[in-house]
């Protein structure tokens, strides 16, 4: 029995499992000795964009129910180590130490926020990079809105003015009312950059800017955190912010366990893959989402995003069994990249193209924010392999819809 193991359950290892579901289903005979198993910290797959709304009922997704109708097993274990030479896996789980074998690997490990070494940030600062940190953070302001009033208990500082920061400031709003924290309320968005969105654009700035005012979410720029306490976060200008939340937000980095294989790394940690998210140098392995980098169109190299991860994770799957019965392999291209960024009550700013030109803003944009995050990434919830394997061929999407979008 052939086994291939997939390494993460987020938006690109799910899908690996499910496509290679489907391919070792479509070439018959060959595929009747072909094993799938798909490990992961945890029994659900998490919509992690979703991880900064108000309502997170619908963010954690059992794996038995997305996983058992294509007949891929799976496990809980926390992975600790990957010994490409001996093929092997190293993981914890409930029972004790284990080590399993693989044939071929689809690692999708995805990413972390980064969290450098500043005082009481590991003890002090919430985060909402998990279904767990963000269920955290949730508990959090639950008891703060039911004990009394005292200082820094209405502010919150969110640190990292990027997509993920602006989101969980312009959410905030919301957040607050919904756990009984009115009046008083600040929300401070802090960056070391001197702009808001550095890294989304000039074009795009002025939207974020005009929202934000909208919101009542102020801005520091230009400050870095020196410490995180329980009541508040110390600047390194040496002013004191009282707040009995501060928000971790400040860039990803892709899993620890992208180094365990000699290959070429970027900036951000991720594996260089090629067109068929296969590793260089190392036979066998390939790699998606958040932990690998692949140029798309011959000339941009994926970003950390679900809308890179899902189809990363579709063609991952269907080549890693192509490769297995030495079959066609099938190269990613995608010849479109948009972003949506969610803006509170305020609406969301749709861009397009790799300039970020905004097409669509405000309750426009929302619309297709709400699209994206409750429908378009979601795995098929009715149970069938048909449905399951329809959602996991290898194809790329049609960019999400646009309401009254401005064109040039
Ligand atoms: C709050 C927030 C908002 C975001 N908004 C957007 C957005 O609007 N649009 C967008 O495109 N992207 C957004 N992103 C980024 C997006 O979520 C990621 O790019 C995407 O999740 C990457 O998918 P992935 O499968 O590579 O990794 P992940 O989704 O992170 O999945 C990795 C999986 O591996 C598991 N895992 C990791 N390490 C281990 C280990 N050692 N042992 C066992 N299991 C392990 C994890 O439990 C997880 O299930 C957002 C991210 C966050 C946090």
């Amino acid at each position: 029995m052939a086994r291939i193991v997939v390494l993460g359950a987020g938006f690109a290892g799910l899908w690996a499992a499910i496509a290679a579901a489907r391919m070792r289903e479509a070439i018959g005979e060959a595929g009747r000795d072909i094993e799938i198993h798909l490990i992961d910290r945890n029994p659900y797959h998490n919509i992690r964009v979703r991880n900064y709304e108000v309502d997170l009922s619908e963010v954690a997704l059992p794996l038995s129910k997305l996983l058992d109708p294509v007949g891929v097993s799976h496990g809980i274990g926390e992975v600790e180590a990957i010994d490409p030479a001996r093929r092997q896996i190293s993981l914890v789980t409930s029972s004790g130490e284990e080590t399993q074998r693989y044939d071929r690997l689809v690692l999708a490990l995805g990413s972390e926020v980064m969290r450098p070494e500043i005082p009481g940030l590991a003890e002090h600062a919430f985060d909402v990079d998990t279904y767990a940190t963000a269920l955290r953070l949730e508990d959090h302001l639950t008891s703060l809105g039911r004990s009394a009033p005292s200082p820094g208990r209405s502010t919150v500082v969110v640190v990292g003015a990027g997509f993920t920061g602006i989101e969980v400031a312009a959410e905030m709003p919301d957040r607050l009312v919904r756990a009984g924290i009115n009046g008083n309320r600040r929300i401070i968005l802090l960056d070391p950059n001197p702009a808001v969105g550095a890294t989304i654009g000039t074009q795009a700035r002025p939207v974020i800017e005009t929202a934000l005012s909208s919101l009542e979410v102020e801005t520091r720029l230009g400050v870095r955190v020196a410490a995180v306490e329980a009541s508040g976060v110390r600047l390194s200008t040496g002013e004191f912010i009282q707040a009995r939340t501060v928000i971790w937000c400040a860039g990803m980095r892709a899993s620890r366990l992208a180094a365990s294989f000699p290959c070429a790394r970027d900036r951000l940690g991720r594996l260089l893959v090629d067109p068929f998210m296969r590793l260089a140098d190392v036979s066998g392995v390939f790699a998606a989402g958040d932990v690998a980098s692949s140029v798309v169109d011959g000339l941009h190299p994926t970003v950390m995003s679900c809308q890179f991860a899902r189809p990363m994770g579709r063609f991952a799957g269907h080549n890693v069994v192509a490769d297995l019965v030495g079959q066609p392999m099938l190269p990613l291209r995608i010849d479109w990249y948009v972003t949506v960024l969610d803006l509170g009550d305020w609406g969301a700013l749709y861009t397009e193209g790799w300039d970020r030109e905004v097409r669509t803003s405000g309750q426009a944009a929302k619309a297709t924010k709400q699209t994206i995050n409750r429908k378009r990434i979601y795995p098929p919830l009715t149970g069938s392999k048909d449905d399951l394997f329809a959602a996991a061929a290898p194809t790329v999407q049609a960019p999400p819809p646009t309401y009254g979008a401005r064109r040039n």
